[in-house]
């Protein structure tokens, strides 16, 4: 079968690899959408401390059984299936907490075991039992169903900073990530949402998503500007979805008092964020790390889109063949794709 294989950081090939087989406790999927996800195109240029190559990677996985092993039950031949690629062990502390997102030894598709950038994709019996394999509905595709992977974590760190009605939201950063987060803010009642980023077409975008006022922070001080769009208050919630340390520090600023600042992204590694500590300190901050999603996260997130009640037609620019993968981490960097979905 065909497959896009990470050999190293910058060495991905697409090639002819062996199609799995099914043994008697997994279920063979036949690979019809998957997401190409920022944290992919990390891992496709600099690797990842946690992956074994060479691997295919992909996680954004839906597709259709085609086959099953003679112990499992549940599943028939024809089911159109979504794949959570969050595989917890169940036994160290944090699973013991039900912490799944904090799993100290979790199988991940696309990283510790074959992901979906291929033809077809085994579903061992850690992801039967353990993941999150769910069945996509009638009337709902297969290229909304992959959009459940990033909604999760968006949805997650808002569940985590409660943002409810009433509050004022900045959301630093506007890839696909930032515009879920303009969206789902909205939806949970937020009265003025402020979109901050470098880019202008993805401020033009931003207003799609629902922002009410955005600022290009490469033009105006981010800070003085959301002060001025709050009477001088700040805003009650900002999300920091992007890789700078400038940034998170910005967002502690603007924080209105008792406010929250969600740092979504991850900067590089060894990179260090001056704070004024006063700040967090007198008005009583809270600065909330984010990172991944549990179980209830994902079903959710599935639900709301299922349901229509997020609307996620408007994220996938582009739906490429496999092949053409370079084609889509290039449109993607260049800022020209909002979500690329990929076909084997
Ligand atoms: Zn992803
Ligand atoms: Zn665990």
């Amino acid at each position: 079968m065909k497959a896009a294989v990470l050999y190293g950081p910058g060495d991905l090939r697409i090639e002819e690899v062996a199609k799995p087989q099914v043994d008697p406790e997994s279920v063979l999927i036949k690979i019809d959408s998957v997401g190409l996800c920022g944290s992919d195109i990390r891992t496709i240029g600099f690797g990842h401390h946690r992956i074994k190559y060479p691997q295919i990677l992909g996680h954004e996985i839906t597709g259709m059984v085609v086959e099953t092993g003679g112990a499992v039950e549940g599943y028939s031949l024809g089911e159109r299936v979504y794949v959570s690629p969050i595989v917890p062990c169940l036994k160290c502390r944090a699973c013991q907490k039900n912490w799944y997102s904090q799993c100290e030894n979790f199988t991940v598709p696309g990283t510790t075991i074959p992901g979906g950038f291929a033809e077809y994709m085994l579903l061992p019996k850690s992801i039967l039992e353990r993941g999150q394999v769910i069945k996509i509905p009638e009337g709902m595709t297969y290229e909304q169903a992959v959009m459940t992977e990033p909604l999760s974590s968006v949805y997650a760190a808002q569940e985590n900073a409660d943002v409810k009605l009433g509050n004022i939201v900045v959301v630093i950063g506007l890839g696909p990530i930032g515009c879920m987060h303009i969206q789902t803010a909205k939806l949970r009642g937020a009265v003025k949402v402020i979109a901050i980023e470098v880019l202008d077409s993805r401020l033009e975008l931003a207003k799609s998503f629902g922002a009410d006022e955005v600022i290009n922070s490469n033009n105006a001080d981010p800070v003085s500007e959301v002060k001025r769009l709050t009477d001088g208050w700040g805003a009650d919630v900002i999300i920091s979805a992007n890789p700078s340390t400038l940034a998170q520090r910005q967002a502690i600023e603007m924080a209105a008092k008792r406010g929250k600042v969600v740092f979504f992204g991850g900067v590089k590694k060894g990179a260090l964020t001056e704070i004024d500590s006063n700040i967090v300190h007198y008005n009583q901050l809270m600065i909330i790390g984010h990172y991944g999603y549990d179980h209830i996260d994902n079903f959710n997130s599935f639900q709301l889109i299922a349901t229509k009640k997020f609307e996620v037609d408007q994220y996938i620019t582009h739906v490429l063949p496999l092949e053409e993968i370079h084609k889509g981490v290039e449109l993607t960097q260049r800022g020209e794709a909002i979500k690329v979905i990929l076909k084997p």
